[in-house]
């Protein structure tokens, strides 16, 4: 990966990261949820009360902020983009939609199989 998407990853991660952190109080919205199925997440969320959205939404708060904050790290480290599992380089196309993500999409759906 050049330098010029390292930084476009790494500015996109940071200020994903300071939205998380200022965040307090307000209902995060994120386009991209590395662990829900693409549109189900408002259904499943709608169908629980208040309580346990806001729950559920602090858990993947500090969740994510972890995988964000290790992804960061990752680029100072100079082996973003890799896969933690099988070592191959991640796909730029995955990367643009999870930049977070530490595994290529052939081990996450081997994972989630
Ligand atoms: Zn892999």
């Amino acid at each position: 990966m050049n330098k010029k998407d390292l930084k476009r990853f790494k500015t996109a991660l940071e200020q994903k990261r300071d939205a998380i952190t200022n965040a307090t109080g307000k209902k995060p919205h994120w386009e991209n949820m590395e662990d829900t199925r693409h549109g189900d997440f408002v259904d499943q969320a709608s169908d629980d009360n208040e309580i346990h959205v806001n729950l559920r939404l602090l858990q993947i708060d500090a969740k994510l902020l972890r995988a964000i904050e290790a992804a960061i790290e990752r680029i100072d480290n100079d082996n973003y983009g890799i896969c933690s599992i099988c070592e191959e380089e991640i796909s730029l196309a995955r990367l643009k939609a999870v930049p977070w993500t530490s595994v290529c999409i052939a081990c996450k759906e081997k994972k989630t199989a």
